[in-house]
């Protein structure tokens, strides 16, 4: 079996205001709400490796569209944990990605706080989602609509170009 640790929803979210966010991951497994509260990097690091397993796996046809879970999160849940070691694994028997959350303050290594299966569908909107929850703080471009920063911002409105000199791209566009 092993569908109790099916996810019946599973999504990032951000919580304050830009500068002073803090962030969680909130998963219904079993009726039960999980809240595993993760660094800005972390959720980053999480989008990214959903991203980079999807592209590894082997094809498996289609991915349907699911309907998202009605039952809404128990934000008050009492279990809710800071997260420290991640690990993501994949289950060929039943084509699910498998997260695995362990809580930061637990002594106990093998102690998993929090366990979960995704279909490819959710994987791919938590990986969607966590990158639209890291950018969300950041102020965008005014060209392209992207994120800026904290890096140099190389903007494909302007071909990947920094504009430098407003009156050239003037001329530009009125070509
Ligand atoms: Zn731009």
């Amino acid at each position: 079996m092993g569908g109790d640790l099916d996810a019946e929803r599973i999504q990032v979210e951000a919580i304050g205001e830009p500068g002073d966010r803090r962030f969680r991951l909130l998963s219904i497994v079993n009726g039960q709400t999980y809240a595993v509260w993760m660094e800005k990097q972390q959720v980053h690091a999480l989008g990214l490796a959903l991203e980079q397993m999807l592209e590894r796996l082997p094809d498996a046809g289609p991915v349907l569209p699911e309907a998202p879970g009605l039952t809404e999160f128990d934000r008050e849940t009492r279990k809710q944990f800071r997260v420290g070691r991640m690990e993501l694994g994949y289950d060929d028997d039943e084509d699910r990605i498998v997260i695995v959350a362990h809580d930061l303050n637990s002594q106990e290594e093998s102690d998993a706080a929090f366990a979960c299966r995704m279909t490819r569908a959710q994987a791919r909107d938590l990986s969607a989602e966590s990158a639209a929850v890291v950018a969300a703080g950041r102020p965008r471009c005014t060209m392209c609509g992207e994120p800026m920063g904290p890096g140099p911002h190389v903007c494909p409105q302007q071909n990947g170009h920094f504009r430098h000199d407003l009156e050239t791209v003037d001329d530009a566009e009125d070509t």
